[in-house]
């Protein structure tokens, strides 16, 4: 949070509701600090325990927003804190107290520690709770333009050029807008990687900084963007995005072919219904060509 800090802004009047027992996830700001919601607040100013990613981050979010710390615990937990760690905070929970976790920014678990804890508190049977709020991959794609109705969330690329080449073509012919997070060092590389791997004219888009006082949004084809990218020392934190594969052209050759893969389990009348939803053929052509090609 590195923004709108001044405590005087955000007077946070706590619910007076106790929080109940288990876990309660909080989303934190990626950027504004005012984007934290007031439920979250709440839940920070009434948990028993409060658990952190980095705990120095909590604190001064709190701070900023007036919550106090009293005399409660901050205890950390990310991904190197292993299972003394874990079962000290599921122990926690079954005692009946009320823990909340944040991880440094946005959303815990996307990108970010805390799944192997979601994972322990739900096999424990242990109530669980989260305050939904900032995340820059849902934030990056309502700024973007490109289809929101399918979208799938793919992470950090690896950062070996082999790996990643391999990691961009798995990805492909998803059909969906592809959401990506990226370190500003590596931007360069990625991009021109999907000019060789998807093609220099797929859309891109880059958000740079969301919520923050430097926020960018790049858009164009993969060789457009990489030639700009190139071009600048871009800094901050990055989200890439990337529009869906154009449709394949579909031709009797390629229906044909759907047709024997489906007719090896299904009967001509199946068959034909598959292929003309998965392909966006009018059924009554697909059923011809089943016909034909049973002989
Ligand atoms: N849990 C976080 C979330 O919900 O978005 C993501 C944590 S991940 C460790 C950090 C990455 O998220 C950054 O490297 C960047 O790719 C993306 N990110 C976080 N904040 C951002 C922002 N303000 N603008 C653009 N990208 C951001």
């Amino acid at each position: 949070m590195r923004q709108g800090s001044d405590p005087a802004e955000s007077p946070h009047k706590p619910a007076l509701r106790a929080i109940p027992p288990g876990l309660h996830l909080i989303s934190t700001p990626i950027g504004a600090a005012r984007d934290i919601t007031l439920r979250a607040l709440d839940v920070l100013a009434g948990a028993d325990v409060l658990v952190a990613e980095d705990t120095r981050t909590l604190r001064h979010l709190m701070e900023i927003h007036g919550v106090p710390l009293g005399t409660r615990q901050v205890i950390a937990y990310h991904d190197h804190s292993g299972e003394g760690q874990l079962q000290r905070l599921l122990g926690l929970m079954a005692e009946g107290k009320s823990l909340a976790y944040a991880s440094e920014a946005g959303t815990p678990l996307i990108s970010d520690p805390g799944f192997e804890l979601v994972r322990a508190v739900a096999a424990a049977g242990l109530p669980m709770s989260a305050a939904p709020g900032p995340c820059a991959a849902i934030c990056a794609l309502t700024l973007s333009g490109l289809p929101s109705d399918r979208f799938f969330f793919a992470g950090f690329p690896p950062s070996a050029q082999g790996a990643r080449r391999t990691f961009l073509a798995d990805l492909a012919a998803v059909q969906a807008t592809l959401i990506l997070y990226e370190s500003p060092k590596r931007l360069a590389a990625l991009l021109s990687e999907m000019v060789t791997v998807l093609g220099p004219a797929r859309q891109v888009v880059v958000c740079r900084e969301l919520t923050k006082r430097f926020e960018e949004v790049l858009r164009g084809g993969a060789a457009d963007l990489a030639e700009q990218v190139a071009q600048r020392d871009i800094k901050g934190e990055i989200v890439v995005l990337v529009d869906r594969a154009p449709p394949s052209e579909v031709t009797e050759e390629s229906i044909a072919e759907a047709l024997d893969q489906a007719l090896k389990t299904m009967s001509v009348k199946d068959a034909a219904t598959f292929v003309s939803q998965t392909l966006g053929v009018p059924r009554k052509i697909a059923y011809k060509i089943a016909l034909d090609r049973q002989g």
